[in-house]
């Protein structure tokens, strides 16, 4: 136990592992070790963002995907999925009601949907900065040319968000079909930040398959990276999927993970996810207490909430989006934390 502590303390110290030391730690992990860890990363967390939490307007525009991951609820083979699409007036219209909610980040993500042509996304992206020029948009749309990444940046757009979802070659390839790889979207990464975007990556806890080694490469990736975002959540299973019989991942494994993150990357933003709310009811806010400080409450229409069904008993999808941005302002209220009203940028630069 002394000796975990102990590579606790080089972490903060070096913000850097080896694989070896990584692998231990997690293997090795406990209640009492967790709980040195959030301390430390609490204190990280609070010197440079003090108690505030950023808050992203998420709106998921379509569920449409050419891809077939295989622990996805709307990967194209689930024939049970009930499609959607919003138009651009609708995408606006969320925007509004964020905007007047306080939002000062939106975030356009959607399945790999060809309908948006990279002609329709520059003039959404062009229409958004144009109305609300004092926020910053967020891309998740998956892995695109480095062209596309470039005419979307050229509109406007300030960050992009793609979880590399596995290091691990082998593990991504029992996760994703055979045509994709773990080494493009990475190669993604790269060119986006290239580019200019402000980038996030991130990982499922808890993925099938997932061992303690590939967390370890998780984390020796995401510290080269060095992106300005890291989005974690656990592995839930849908019930339409190859992976439906699948075990869950755990709530102590993400908020020990986030930990680690916030420590090994102390500026980065890092949220505390709806994944992790769907699985323990004050999943959020333990997000938070573990080293999180970003949430991102959902603003797309209610009429689709609940058909962006990645899986099962995704919380917030009967609730109007005044609704999940007051209810997350008391959430984090009740734990001493504030939302604030700013694009919120990362301090990892
Ligand atoms: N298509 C874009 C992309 O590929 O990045 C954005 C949408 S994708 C559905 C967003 C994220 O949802 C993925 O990066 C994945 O980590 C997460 N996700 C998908 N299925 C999930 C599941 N069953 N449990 C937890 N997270 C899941």
């Amino acid at each position: 136990m002394e000796h975990l502590k102990m590579l606790i303390d080089k972490l903060k110290k070096e913000q850097a592992l080896t694989k070896e030391e990584w692998v231990e730690l997690i293997e090795g992990r406990n209640a009492e070790l967790a709980e040195y860890l959030f301390a430390l990363a609490r204190e990280e967390r609070h010197h440079y963002y003090d108690h505030d939490v950023y808050v992203r307007g998420l709106i998921e525009f379509t569920n449409y995907c050419k891809n077939d991951c295989l622990y996805c609820g709307i990967r194209k083979s689930n024939s049970n999925a009930k499609r959607y699409r919003l138009s651009e007036e609708d995408i606006l219209s969320c925007c509004g009601t964020g905007y007047e909610l306080g939002f000062r980040t939106f975030v356009l993500q959607g399945g790999e949907d060809g309908f948006y042509t990279d002609e329709k996304l520059v003039h959404i992206i062009s229409r958004i900065k144009e109305l609300y020029p004092d926020c910053a948009l967020t891309l998740s749309i998956g892995e695109k040319s480095r062209e596309s990444y470039q005419a979307y940046y050229d509109a406007g757009a300030d960050r992009y968000l793609l979880r590399h979802e596995t290091a691990n070659a082998a593990h991504y390839a029992k996760l994703h079909p055979a045509s994709l790889s773990a080494a493009n979207r990475q190669q993604c990464l790269w060119d986006l930040k290239d580019i200019g975007y402000q980038v996030g990556t991130g990982f499922m806890v808890g993925s099938p398959y997932q061992t303690a080694e590939h967390l370890a490469e998780d984390l020796l990736f995401i510290k080269k990276l060095n992106p300005h975002m890291i989005g974690i959540g656990p592995f839930i299973p849908h019930h339409d999927t190859p992976f439906a019989d699948e075990k869950a991942g755990t709530l102590e494994l993400t908020l020990f993970m986030l930990g680690l993150l916030r420590l090994m990357l102390p500026k980065v933003l890092l949220p505390a996810t709806t994944a992790l709310g769907t699985i323990h009811p004050k999943g959020r806010e333990l997000g938070i207490q573990a080293g999180a400080n970003v949430v991102m409450p959902n603003l797309s229409p209610v009429s689709v909430r609940k058909d962006y069904s990645l899986y099962d008993n995704k919380i917030c999808t009967g609730d109007e989006a005044a609704e999940c941005r007051f209810c997350l302002e008391r959430r984090m209220k009740s734990i001493g934390y504030n939302i604030v009203t700013s694009r919120g940028d990362s301090l990892n630069i």
